[in-house]
């Protein structure tokens, strides 16, 4: 039986009004959905982590991830706006009162985009700790200067949580020591030492650079304890892969139900081409896939929820819904051969879409290494 069946309903309600010549749209003059994402806002489906009192419903991650499964099992994307739910953990988790009673409302509310996360960077890769965006403290203020890679929505979002160095790699015990986060004011910031541009991708989900130059930001914006923001940015990473392995799920199924129709309909040779093992195969193995991924979405959202700790469960739910998002696209363009290319069937938008989740947040590489060393007890390979 389906978790949360009366959100679910709700949400495939909504996105009925945003069939696929809405997204081919979008995506082919590589616009951000903004009608959706009102729709989604006024709904109030992405303040479901924000705790009651902040003005969100207080839900916890198995509703927000039945929310995404069922927007992209209904052809749509979340990407534009999935962040929005998730981002403000860090400030619910790790802010002072005075900033979440100035943020936390206006965030679950919608009058203010908070979805903008600002970690990766051109020459650290993968390698967080590596990162050369500093912010230097000067009275009452820290000023940061360098430059954030892949940072999507930056344009679409009145606020960024920036992770920055505020202090050298080599100063603390460890590498990630000497990192932190702030909470930026991207509408006061812009022109004012913070440029954003446009970064042209496979896919649309408004990913951008953006380039500090002794951007002057109030004190009052580091988020925590300085030093410690690697900490608290690793703390919401669950969650995000939770997700994420929720959209690919939906996706999963969104394949596999518009290749199992096709199949069923499509003459050649006189019968049905699902009436062929050599079609049919692929589609029951990734419907294998895709029951034994969520299995492991559903684990990792019991821990999750419980408080129990589930990195190794939302890693392996993020890989095996990746991949058999990934497995499902390829069964589906295959079933539709030719007519797979064609923009019209969504097919090809959405294949392009689903790759992107082996490669983000986290690489299939990084969660098998974080397999092989934290749950199998392995040597740390780097
Ligand atoms: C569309 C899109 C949106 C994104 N949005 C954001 C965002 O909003 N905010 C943000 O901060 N980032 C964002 N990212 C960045 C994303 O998180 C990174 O691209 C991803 O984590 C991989 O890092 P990288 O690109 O630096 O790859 P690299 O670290 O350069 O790695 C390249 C390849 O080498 C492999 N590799 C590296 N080291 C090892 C190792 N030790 N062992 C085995 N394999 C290894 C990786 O698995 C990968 O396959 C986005 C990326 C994309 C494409």
């Amino acid at each position: 039986m389906e978790s949360h069946p009366e959100i679910r309903d709700s949400v495939r309600a909504l996105c009925v009004g945003f069939p696929g010549e809405y997204w081919r749209e979008k995506d082919r003059n590589r616009d951000y959905p903004t009608e959706f994402v009102e729709a989604l806002t006024e709904a109030g489906f992405l303040a479901v982590l924000i705790p009651e009192v902040y003005g969100g419903s207080g839900l916890g991650i198995g509703e927000a991830s039945a929310i995404l499964e069922e927007i992209h099992k209904s052809g749509c994307n979340g990407g534009a706006c999935h962040a929005q739910m998730y981002t403000m953990g860090t400030v619910l988790r790790y802010g002072n009162n005075a900033q979440k009673e100035m943020y936390l409302p206006k965030v679950a509310s919608g009058e203010l985009r908070l979805q903008a996360f600002g970690v990766t960077e051109p020459t650290s890769g993968t390698d967080t700790s590596r990162i050369r965006t500093t912010a230097r403290r000067e009275g009452d203020s820290y000023v940061i200067n360098g430059q954030k890679v892949w940072t999507s929505r930056a344009e679409h979002s009145d606020l960024m949580l920036l992770l920055a160095r505020t202090s050298p790699r080599d100063i603390g015990p460890k590498p990630h020591d000497g990192m932190s986060v702030f909470l930026i004011d991207m509408r006061a910031a812009l022109g004012n030492g913070l440029s954003i541009k446009p970064l042209p991708a496979m896919i649309n989900h408004s990913a951008t650079e953006v380039f500090f130059d002794d951007l002057h930001i109030p004190a009052s914006s580091l988020i925590g304890e300085e030093g410690r923001g690697f900490r608290y940015i690793l703390d919401g990473m669950n969650a995000e892969r939770i997700l994420i392995a929720a959209e690919s799920v939906g996706d999963s199924r969104w394949f596999i139900k518009k290749a199992t129709d096709y199949a069923s309909e499509r003459m050649v040779f006189d019968r049905p081409i699902g009436q062929n093992q050599g079609v049919q195969f692929p589609l029951a193995r990734s419907h294998a896939e895709t029951e034994a991924a969520n299995l492991m979405v559903e684990k990792a959202i019991a821990l999750f929820d419980a408080g129990e700790p589930c990195g190794a469960e939302a890693n392996m739910a993020k890989m095996l819904a990746s991949e058999a998002s990934w497995g499902a696209a390829n069964a589906c363009m295959q079933t539709f051969g030719g007519f797979g290319f064609a923009e019209e069937y969504d097919v090809e938008r959405k294949f392009r879409e689903t790759r992107l989740y082996q490669i983000a947040p986290i690489s299939t590489n990084l969660i098998l290494s974080y397999i092989a060393e934290h749950v199998l007890g392995l040597p740390r390979s780097f």
